[in-house]
């Protein structure tokens, strides 16, 4: 396992002269059994989970179905289920905690505070997330710099001390030419929202479409502050 102290994840510095398919292969190697991929199906995870597909590499693969997310978003679930001949990990959250936030703050509650968006997430994504992460010590993810000013900082290898696990963002340098290059040379499924003005595609009620130019992330949860557009499944408490 990579080891979680300081000292020791001083020393994968040299990953950075890793592709990122070794990266995977080699974080497999050292976690094995006992690490995961978590896939929102945007453009990044795609790519992840058609080099862990593809080239065998033993890394467990989930995603969490918060019950707002797009039709478009179900439908590439499916589609990339049948082009890779398998099956993925869907965590829903609790049906008695939704319905105890939906009768105490409404169907919509997220327009009404950060306070209440917080909570949504909280109920439908970082609850379920909770429960997928049990006894994973490695989570990979597809962050990348460029996505956000609160991804700035991110590194290839990070620690999260909340959930006591590491965590892997093999594409946090990556361009989003190359994610893009990367789908259309590998015949990748993708979300068909992507071709219609939504960069970034999360639940259906908290991402819009942007103008051509605009942060691809701008479209989520747009009524806030762009210092306060984060879910809470990779901010560092
Ligand atoms: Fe709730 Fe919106 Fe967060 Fe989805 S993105 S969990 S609907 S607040």
């Amino acid at each position: 396992m990579i080891a979680k102290s300081e000292k020791n994840f001083n020393n994968t510095n040299f990953l950075s002269d890793y592709s990122t398919v070794e990266v995977l292969k080699w974080a497999a190697r050292e976690n094995k059994g006992k690490i995961a991929l978590s896939s929102a199906f945007g453009p990044e995870c795609q790519v992840l989970l058609d080099m862990i597909i593809q080239n065998s590499i033993d890394i467990q693969i989930f995603s969490l179905d918060t019950g707002r997310l797009f039709n478009e978003t179900y439908d590439l679930i499916s589609k990339t289920e049948k082009h890779y001949g398998t099956k993925i990990k869907i965590y829903f959250p609790n049906a008695a905690d939704v319905e105890k936030m939906v009768s105490k703050s409404g169907i919509n509650l997220f327009y009404e505070n950060i306070e209440l968006r917080k909570e949504c997430c909280y109920i439908r994504k970082l609850k379920p997330l909770e429960r997928a992460l049990k006894g994973i010590e490695c989570w990979v993810t597809g962050l990348r710099k460029e996505q956000s000013e609160t991804r700035d900082n991110m590194k290839v290898i990070e620690l999260d001390n909340e959930r006591n696990l590491v965590k892997i963002n093999p594409l946090i340098n990556w361009t989003e030419s190359q994610i893009w290059d990367y789908i259309k040379q590998n015949n990748v499924p993708y979300n068909s929202l992507h071709d219609r003005g939504y960069p970034s595609v999360g639940c259906a009620c908290c991402t819009r479409r942007v103008k051509e130019g605009d942060h691809p992330r701008s479209g989520r949860w747009w009524w806030e502050k762009p210092e306060h557009r984060e879910c809470g499944l990779h901010i560092e408490h």
